[in-house]
């Protein structure tokens, strides 16, 4: 039986409900210093008010050494009503101090997959999917790195792999190492981020591979490209991929948040689920928020 791995336990996937794809309820990065998502009041307001908009499900794309805090991911669950993925991975080099790294060599895909099987850390909670990160129209020796320990992961265990697209770049790529190169199959890989570059070619090329589309946002980072998010989407549902796309708020700063003043999570279903039934009508958004999270993120555990 397929079921996703939520922090209290495995679920078939049609208990999800309406699911925030790609978000997160913790976040640190030295790189966005002061723009921590580390508040666990904020975290509980932040899916309370998701829930209030219909919400049942978020998957929280945050990896390894982020301040993930997976210990408060349980209650957090159990208090609100929404069911929460956690994430084990890694993302791009620059979020790490060296130090970190160096520790992780040689035993990534082992770190991975206890992650997922036994737990992240002392807390017992285990990670449901596997998040890594590609590069600027690339992938550099870190990204082959820790896409060939995911593939390793998921090898082992089924899981999913859900991977961030620097500015949405990359995609044929990261395809060519995880699906051709590492034989993990399409239909296992979430390629994230994809609002940030539109070229609707390349969406369609990727998608004609079998694996799934996330979209995300908005954010003030990418204003230049989210709007054009709900064209690409229904140039990909046109295609006959309307069944591999995904949808999330991506909430990476406590600004971000509805209850910091921002969009945050309620606004995925507030604003962009209209819109997005402006584009390609209620049945098929109805399908990406309800059911393509469960059969993206639903495996075989083994
Ligand atoms: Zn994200």
């Amino acid at each position: 039986m397929s079921a996703v791995r939520t922090v209290l336990g495995d679920v078939p996937p049609g208990e999800l409900g309406v699911c925030d794809a790609h978000d997160h309820l913790f976040f640190g990065s030295p790189r966005l210093p002061g723009q921590e998502l580390r508040s666990v009041a904020a975290a509980r307001a932040e899916l309370v008010a998701f829930r209030a908009q219909g919400g049942g499900a978020v998957v929280q794309w945050t990896p390894y050494g982020l301040g993930r805090r997976a210990a408060d991911l349980p209650p957090l669950s159990r208090e609100t009503g929404v069911h929460v993925v956690a994430a084990t991975g890694l993302h791009q080099a620059v979020h790490y101090d060296e130090d970190a790294l160096k520790g992780l060599r040689g035993r990534l895909a082992d770190v991975f997959v206890a992650e997922l099987a036994e737990g992240i850390g002392a807390s017992g909670v285990r990670a449901g999917l596997v998040k890594v990160a590609g590069g600027f129209h690339a992938l550099d020796a870190h990204a082959r790195w820790t896409m060939t320990a995911a593939a390793e992961a998921h090898h082992a265990t089924g899981a999913t792999i859900a991977v961030h697209l620097e500015l949405g770049t990359g995609a044929l790529d990261v395809l060519d190492l995880l699906c051709g190169e590492l034989g993990v199959p399409p239909c296992r890989v979430v390629l994230g981020h994809l609002n940030r570059s539109p070229d609707l070619v390349v969406h369609r090329q990727a998608a004609d591979s079998g694996c799934y589309l996330a979209f995300d946002g908005p954010s003030h980072a990418h204003h230049a490209t989210d709007w054009r998010m709900p064209d690409a989407v229904r140039a990909l549902a046109d295609a006959g991929f309307g069944d591999r796309l995904l949808l999330g708020a991506d909430t990476t700063t406590a600004a971000a948040r509805s209850v910091g003043g921002g969009p945050g999570m309620p606004y995925l279903l507030r604003r962009v689920r209209p819109r997005l039934v402006h584009a390609v009508g209620e049945d098929l958004v109805g399908r990406i928020l309800m059911e393509n999270p469960g059969r993206a993120f639903a495996v075989e555990w083994s």
